[in-house]
């Protein structure tokens, strides 16, 4: 699979929910027949959350975009739940009808691998392993999306306690949702030992130590089957020194933060704080960059390009579905994606490149993980939170509220 081919198609998502969505917002709120040439991206924790609490002003300003049918889509690199569930508890939270179609999860282009592009790229029916998340609610996500063989890496453990021992002081939480593997791991026999075909960092992994031992095995492995060692890696004939060169499991993360705003009164580390360590495992183990070696994977979720994409094709079935299917709107000028992590939001806002040929203008916001002075990517202006940023850009639209 390349990487570039999730962003070639539609994703299922849109697919699966535009038909719960028909006509629903802009035709219901009748009071304005003004149809607006720009449309608001909005970043989640930070934004408009903050440790799963409103962040005040939030509420009221998409309320007040609702009543003025202008549109929005959250766009965000958490996840860990389905999109269904993720709007259910945003709408409640901030007292806004939301539905699926709305929100853009880190994770969510990767339904568009259940399918691929032909079928032998699908990977609906062949073995994923998913890490990360609570429990195996990422697993149970996976298979929303279509994905048939899904397999965590609480299931391999349970099933191989050797597998990482230190693990074993977390068997009781494993056993909760722990599942029968399809096939034994039997490094004796490897045609008959289990075969991962790709790899899903879905969501911050809560065991990283184990979460690494798995995904390194299989980056060794020969054809992804466990318990096996390829014997091409080191090989300096080969390309990448015999590594990533036997069929091994492809490695797709989402989210590629490096930190986030949570309750702490400091930034957390994120998703991209396993993948940096996973990367310095790899380097250590195989000679890594300074030997010409590199870490081969898909890397999807704000900042990058094939996310933004994913979210502005969704933004724009919406709008064409808010109007009633309507073909002719005006063209969409200027999308402003309010943010608060200059690294993900505001490089992701300006980097991108619109298929379209819409504006994207950043909004940095100091509700979150920007704490002040010269933010590493500069946006086009600074708001002290979402309701004073939505105010400027409406202003710059020159929108009447
Ligand atoms: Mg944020």
């Amino acid at each position: 699979m390349r990487p570039h081919t999730i962003w070639q198609s539609l994703g299922q998502i849109q697919r699966l929910s535009s038909g719960r969505n028909l006509g629903r917002r802009f035709i219901q709120n009748a009071s304005s027949t003004r149809v607006p040439n720009f449309a608001f991206a909005f970043d989640i924790d930070g934004v408009l959350l903050r440790a799963s609490k409103p962040i005040p002003g939030a509420a009221e300003t998409l309320a007040l975009l609702k009543r003025q049918n202008i549109p929005f889509i959250l766009l965000t690199n958490g996840g860990g739940k389905h999109e269904t569930e993720r709007v259910a508890e945003i709408s409640q939270k901030l007292n806004v009808p939301l539905d699926a179609t709305d929100i853009v999860q880190s994770h969510s282009p990767f339904a568009e691998l259940v399918k691929g592009t032909d079928e032998t790229s699908a990977l609906e029916h062949k073995c994923v392993l998913v890490a990360g998340g609570d429990g195996d609610g990422c697993r149970r996500v996976a298979e929303q999306y279509g994905f048939k063989n899904v397999v965590t890496p609480g299931d391999i453990f349970m099933a191989n306690p050797s597998i990482w021992p230190f693990s074993k002081n977390f068997y009781d939480y494993y056993k909760t949702f722990a599942r029968p593997l399809p096939k034994p791991v039997d490094p004796r026999d490897p045609a008959k030992s289990l075969k991962i075909d790709a790899m899903f960092v879905f969501n911050d992994p809560r065991d990283w130590a184990l979460d690494t031992q798995v995904i390194m095995d299989l980056l060794l492995s020969s054809q992804g089957h466990l318990g096996t060692l390829s014997d091409k890696n080191g090989r300096a004939d080969l390309p990448n020194h015999g590594y990533q060169q036997d069929g091994q499991p492809h490695l797709y993360f989402s989210n590629p933060d490096l930190w986030w705003a949570a309750a702490y009164p400091l930034p957390r580390l994120g998703q991209g704080g396993f993948r940096e360590a996973l990367g310095g495992v790899w380097a250590a183990t195989t000679g890594g960059p300074g030997k010409g070696i590199e870490l081969k994977k898909s890397v999807i979720g704000k900042p990058y390009q094939g996310t933004y994409e994913f979210a502005e094709r969704q933004m724009l079935r919406n709008r064409s579905t808010a109007f009633g299917g309507a073909t002719n709107l005006p063209h969409l000028q200027h999308v402003y994606m309010i943010g608060d992590n200059p690294e993900s939001d505001i490089r992701g806002a300006n980097s991108y490149r619109s298929n379209i040929g819409s504006s994207w203008q950043s909004i940095l916001v100091r509700t979150g993980v920007y704490s002040g002075g010269e933010p590493a990517w500069t946006p086009k202006t600074i708001a002290d939170d979402v309701q004073k940023a939505v105010q400027w850009a409406l202003e710059a639209s020159k929108w009447s509220a």
